[in-house]
């Protein structure tokens, strides 16, 4: 703990941010009214610029990575003089949602009964507003970071990061410790200390079409072999131990009268344990078909390694909740089925605490909110950790 730092009672980060709430709901509305979804690439580095200025406004110094698939990615650095060996502190976020434009039509910002409700408000559009309050209460507050403080807000989280994930990975290994931007689970806001890995599969069969009528039998129908093979894969669920088998989406055939020569499904396997992510990769891809005229062809792989609790996760949580009761937050953990980037920063072997954005519910729904009530004491809490950790 730095001497600046340590002498910042945990009160007046409390005091401070919560005289910034109306601030902090104005920055809100106006970025989620500010559509973003992952697909429209003009209308999120639109909102990308928007959010550069802003943390350049406070302070930070802003690099734009061109994303050739997705939006441009955003790197803001700041207090680079508190730059340290052992790595900086990571704060990542998205500015993609999942909500299409002309979402915010049906579903407009509001704020009713200690709730702020709008398209991405919850995930993650609160985060990235927490952060920048929380970055600018430092200066605000005479304090300083432990380290260098880096920020990552990628364009494509909600499409499974495809084209971030190597700029992720990138800053991660300059990192000594990770905090994502993610919302906490549920109006409680737990951290997410556990998150499950994905696999995502495409399994294309091959048959014999043939006349349904004339001559059934010369047929070896694509679409039985797969309905068979998705019987047996989706017992090998075990949701005690956390692995599930979804076959997502299924199609194949042409008409009614036709044996279908073509079938395939999109299938996603998810769990806790990388090793039971990779064993049930191996035997997905030994499944043989029933027929043995039909051919099962295999596309796919793991795109995010579980986030696994490790020692160095459960002592950064630990840490993270005795700061949170300074500021009289009781703060909780879980584990969930859902990825993030913080999958893959985790999967380095950097501890890395998620979750840490506003707490709510309904996210990619037409229900997402925030709470109000707690969103000064979480934002406090990031500036905490901004600057002790
Ligand atoms: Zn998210």
């Amino acid at each position: 703990m730095s001497d600046s730092a340590s002498i910042i009672a945990a009160s007046h980060w409390l005091d401070y941010l919560s005289a910034q709430q109306p601030r902090m709901l104005a920055r809100l509305r106006d970025w989620v009214e500010r559509e973003s979804p992952t697909t429209a690439k003009a209308a999120l580095d639109s909102f990308g610029r928007e959010v550069a200025a802003a943390f350049a406004a406070a302070g930070a110094e802003v690099r734009e990575h061109a994303g050739p698939e997705a939006g441009n990615t955003l790197e803001f650095t700041a207090w680079p003089q508190q730059r340290r060996p052992e790595g900086d502190l990571l704060v990542l976020g998205h500015l993609d949602t999942v909500y299409p434009l002309g979402t915010l039509a049906r579903q407009p910002f509001r704020v009713e009964a200690e709730r702020a409700y709008g398209p991405g408000v919850l995930d993650m559009k609160a985060g990235l507003v927490g952060a920048l309050f929380a970055l600018e209460a430092l200066a605000a507050l005479g304090a300083s970071p432990r380290r260098r403080l880096r920020f990552l807000f990628t364009a494509d989280e909600e499409m499974g990061s495809r084209s971030s994930r190597a700029q992720i990975e990138a800053a991660a290994r300059e990192a000594a410790v990770v905090l994502v931007l993610e919302p906490g689970a549920g109006p409680a806001g737990k951290l997410k200390t556990a998150r499950k890995g994905i696999a995502g599969f495409r399994l294309r069969a091959r048959g014999r079409a043939a006349h349904a009528g004339v001559d059934f039998e010369a047929g070896a129908s694509a679409i039985l072999a797969l309905a068979r093979a998705v019987v047996e894969l989706a017992g090998w669920s075990d949701p005690a131990r956390g692995i599930t088998v979804n076959p997502g989406v299924i199609r194949g055939g042409t008409r009614a009268n036709v044996v279908a020569a073509e079938a395939e499904l999109e299938l996603e396997l998810r769990a806790f344990r990388r090793p039971d992510l990779e064993r049930l990769a191996r035997r997905l891809a030994a499944l043989r078909p029933a027929d043995a005229r039909v051919e099962f062809s295999l596309a796919g792989g793991i795109n995010r390694p579980p986030l696994e609790r490790t020692a160095a996760i459960a002592a950064a949580f630990a840490q993270a909740q005795a700061w949170g009761r300074e500021l009289g937050l009781e703060l909780e953990e879980c584990a969930t089925g859902g990825g993030s980037d913080g999958n893959f920063t985790a999967a380095l072997g950097v501890p890395t605490l998620d979750g840490l954005g506003a707490a709510g519910e309904g996210a990619h729904s037409p229900g997402e909110y925030i709470c109000l009530a707690s969103w000064p004491r979480r934002t406090a809490l990031l500036g905490l950790l901004f600057a002790r950790l």
